[in-house]
This record gives C-alpha cells, structure tokens and sequence, in this order.
C-alpha cells in the first residue's frame, strides 16, 4: 500500500532538467535568508546600527566571493545580475576610452565570440547602433572552441576589450581562457596604449563546475551571478582587477566603489554568499557524479538515437550539460511535448526562447551550414537533484515523443 503511494507520487514528479537556465534556491540558503530577512532592513549606507546590520552582511559576502576567486574585496561590485553586469563592463569600458579620448581617429573596437550570451551580443549591437564602438565576432571551431587564429586576426590598435565567455550556456563548452588571456597580453606588447584591451570573461555557467581562481586566468573583468549557482534571483556581481578604466553606467550615489549607484540589495547579495559558498564545496563531488550520469546519458541517447549528433566538445566542456541535435524533430515541439510529460527541458537559452529560430550558437558551430530548421537541438542541464533514474525517464519519453512526432509529420 505504502510503496504503491509513493510509486503514485514518484510518476507525477517532475524532472528537472534546465538547470543552465534557472536553479532551485538551495533550502540552507533559503532558511539563512528567511532568518536573517527580518533584521536586513537597514540602508547599507546608513550609520546607525540598522545600517552597520545590513553592510555586515553584504561585506560578509563580499569576503566569501572574493576569497573564493582569489581576489581582493574592493574588486567585486555586486550587481541586480549578469546582464547588468556585462552591460557595465561592456558599455564602461568603451565609455571609458571614449572619454579619455583614446583614439581620435576610429571608434573603440571591441571583440567577442560569436556565441556570447544575449546580455553581450545585444549590448555590443547596441553600441554600433549608438556609434560608439566597433565589434568583431569571432568564430568558433566545430566543436564550440574559439578560432583562436581569428581571434588573433581580428586585434586592431583601437582595441579596448575583449568579451569571451568561460563557459557556453547552450552548449557547455569550456573556453581556454589563459591561452586567450596569453594572446591579448602578447597583442598588448604591441600596440602604444599598455592598458587596453580589457579581457572580460563571462563565468556565469562555470562556478558551479570549473576551477574560479581568476589570478590563475589573467582576466581583467568577471561576470558571475547568483541565480545559476542555487541562490536567489536579481543578484550578480563583477569582478573588476584593480586599476581598470571603467565608467559607471547609473548615477546617484556612490554604492559599490562608485560603479554601480543604488542601495544594494542585502538580503539577496547575502544569500548570494551563501550559495557562493556552498557551491564551491559541492564543486569537485558535483562535478564527478555528473560527469558520470552524462557520459552514461550520452551512451543512452546513442543507443536509442542513432542518427543523434552531439553539440560542443564532449570533453572540454561543463559536467551537467547535454546538447544534440535529432534531425527532423522541431525543438519547440520536442520541449513542450516532453513538459507535457512532466520533463523540463530546454532547446536553447532561455532568453531567446521566445523566438522559434534556431540558436544563434547551433548556427555559429555548423557556419550554418548542414542545418535544416527541423533539425532540432535540445539542451538537457542536471542539477544536484539529478538521478539516473531521471536521465532515464528522460531517455524513455524523448523515445515515445520521437515516435509520436515522426507518425505526425510522416
Ligand atoms: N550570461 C550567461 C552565460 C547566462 O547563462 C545568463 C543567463 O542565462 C546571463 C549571462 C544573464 O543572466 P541574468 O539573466 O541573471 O542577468
């Protein structure tokens, strides 16, 4: 009787399976943050003992995240999110050069890989929009990895910043970034100005998984955030090395080292410290159990697809993330037939996910080439609640879903 229920309860779990797009609130995080919430209320800024309360707090976590990246307190900026925190680092440091009158003749140029996350790409659109900067867009190899003899090729005198992510969202692919760092320095050599250009890494996706030591990487900015590593949402933060040019993006007060106006948000930077926390000691355990479960899902996915092809390195990339493509099957239907069947999956990044194109990264691997809009791709991102016995699921639906679609468009 007792296991029939809990069979009953098992089958109308849902699985989980978008963690790249979104994490649960980790429950210690949660019961910290509800306990300490109430007393939280003070300004930061303030003198009295509200406010010496909540700046304990946001220092608290400012300690924990740069000791974890191995940096000094005064280099992180808290910030509502990587969105904002790329848009400041992308936007202050053309602004920047800009206002130092850097270059009389052209445009400050800058570089990013053809993969960014929307939050780059757009604001970098933007910018050539506003006349303000040049972009070039690097490709990358077949296998997600930057063309690291494009990115050579595309260095100008005018350029002030290079943005190339630490690790896909789509596809999980881990960039090299010393060796990128290597070419910007050897660049740097070069050129008459010895301040630009800027290595700007977006590590959203790798602080669960990859090594976040940044001295180690020879980056001058970092973008993390709180919503992918189990923390609340609305909270991000930016590395920024000491000594770099960059240019506030609001104006008001001087929070935040003067780069970021605005009172913080305490509560959430808090619980952001704290999820930084935790998941820096899950990270090697994580990292092995999941590395595991995909290799074992991708084994799977062969067996019951043989037609399957798989998007990004399959080893120079993140532990919990699976792309590929089953040709002549649409994502969108996929995703929804297999949510109908209480399985979360997602084709692409959330943030395009409006638009039934394919991802601009699917595109930027096969040059756009080999790519019907049938052929679709789907994103499968565990998380610390990930089973096997969830991957199989997965697996089992995906093969009655493909029967079902291959009937219906037969
Ligand atoms: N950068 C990367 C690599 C991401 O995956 C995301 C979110 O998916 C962002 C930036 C934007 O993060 P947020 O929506 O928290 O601003």
């Amino acid at each position: 009787m007792g296991k029939r229920r809990v069979q009953s309860t098992k089958s109308k779990r849902r699985i989980y399976l978008d963690h790249a797009a979104a994490t649960p609130l980790d429950s210690f995080v949660a019961s910290v943050m509800q306990k300490t919430e109430k007393a939280a209320y003070g300004n930061p800024s303030a003198l009295h003992h509200e406010g010496l309360f909540a700046r304990t707090l946001i220092e608290g976590s400012r300690k924990i995240i740069a000791e974890g990246l191995g940096v000094s307190q005064k280099e992180i900026i808290f910030t509502s999110g990587a969105t904002e925190s790329n848009a400041l680092v992308v936007r202050g440091v053309v602004e920047g050069a800009l206002r130092a009158k850097q270059f009389t003749q052209k445009l400050p140029h800058i570089i990013v890989s053809a993969i960014e996350h929307a939050s780059i790409l757009e604001t970098c659109k933007n910018l050539v929009i506003e006349k303000k900067a040049e972009v070039t867009y690097v490709p990358v190899q077949k296998n997600g990895v930057i063309d690291l003899k494009a990115l050579k090729e595309s260095f100008k005198v005018e350029t002030v910043l290079v943005s190339i992510q630490y690790v896909n969202n789509e596809i999980g692919v881990v960039q090299p970034l010393k060796e990128l760092a290597k070419l910007i320095r050897h660049h740097k050599k070069t050129v008459e100005s010895k301040t630009y250009p800027y290595f700007h890494t977006d590590a959203v996706q790798a602080v669960n998984y990859c090594d976040m030591h940044l001295p180690r990487f020879g980056v001058d900015f970092a973008t993390i955030n709180s919503s992918k590593i189990y923390g609340p949402k609305g909270v991000g933060a930016l590395y920024v090395r000491r000594g770099s040019s960059l240019v506030s993006q609001q104006y008001g007060g001087v929070q935040e080292f003067g780069l970021r106006a605005g009172t913080e948000n305490t509560i959430g930077i808090f619980g952001f410290g704290e999820a930084f926390k935790k998941a820096q000691q899950l990270r090697d355990k994580e990292g092995r159990r999941l590395t595991m479960l995909r290799d074992w899902c991708v084994g799977e996915l062969q067996k019951h697809f043989p037609e399957v092809r798989f998007n990004g390195d399959l080893i120079m990339r993140i532990p919990n993330n699976i792309n590929f493509t089953l040709p002549r099957h649409e994502s969108e239907e996929l995703v929804l037939r297999l949510d109908a069947r209480g399985i979360a999956v997602s084709a692409k990044s959330a943030c395009d996910s409006a638009s039934s194109e394919i991802s601009h990264v699917i595109k930027a691997l096969y040059h756009d080439a080999d790519i019907r809009s049938t052929d679709g791709s789907l994103r499968i991102t565990m998380g610390r609640t990930t089973t096997r016995e969830d991957l199989k699921k997965c697996i089992q639906v995906l093969v009655e879903v493909s029967a079902i679609m291959r009937n219906v468009h037969a």
